[in-house]
């Protein structure tokens, strides 16, 4: 095996991943996380700012500590239950088309595009 090369996710095993992953996990890893304002305040004891903010899709949160000048100083995340998918490995390259294939397929099958007509 290449060791320069990270090992992916295999292929047909993110396909079967993803047809059975809801709607919602799918469209948060192939389109990224849909992030709104959850909490914040400021930590007088640590002079920061501790905010969290959430993914209105699938609930995952990212907790962050912000500076007083706005500068992110840690920065984490909370899965919701269910969205990680350690057993896989890293989803990249094939293994991450098949994912933008699977939603796209579901949006086909949801709204039916109207062909451009050739009049
Ligand atoms: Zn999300």
């Amino acid at each position: 095996m290449d060791r320069a090369a990270p090992e992916g996710a295999d292929v047909e095993e993110v396909k079967a991943f993803a047809q059975q992953l809801s709607t919602s996990f799918l469209l948060c890893r192939e389109l990224q996380h849909n992030w709104k304002p959850f909490s914040a305040w400021w930590d007088e004891e640590h002079h920061n700012y501790a905010r969290t903010i959430r993914c209105v899709r699938c609930r995952t949160r990212k907790v962050q500590r912000l500076s007083s000048t706005g500068a992110v100083l840690t920065s984490h995340y909370e899965y919701t239950e269910g969205y990680l998918a350690e057993h896989l490995g890293r989803i990249v390259g094939e293994a991450r088309d098949s994912l933008r294939l699977e939603s796209l397929t579901r949006s086909l099958d949801g709204h039916s595009p109207s062909l451009p007509t050739t009049t």
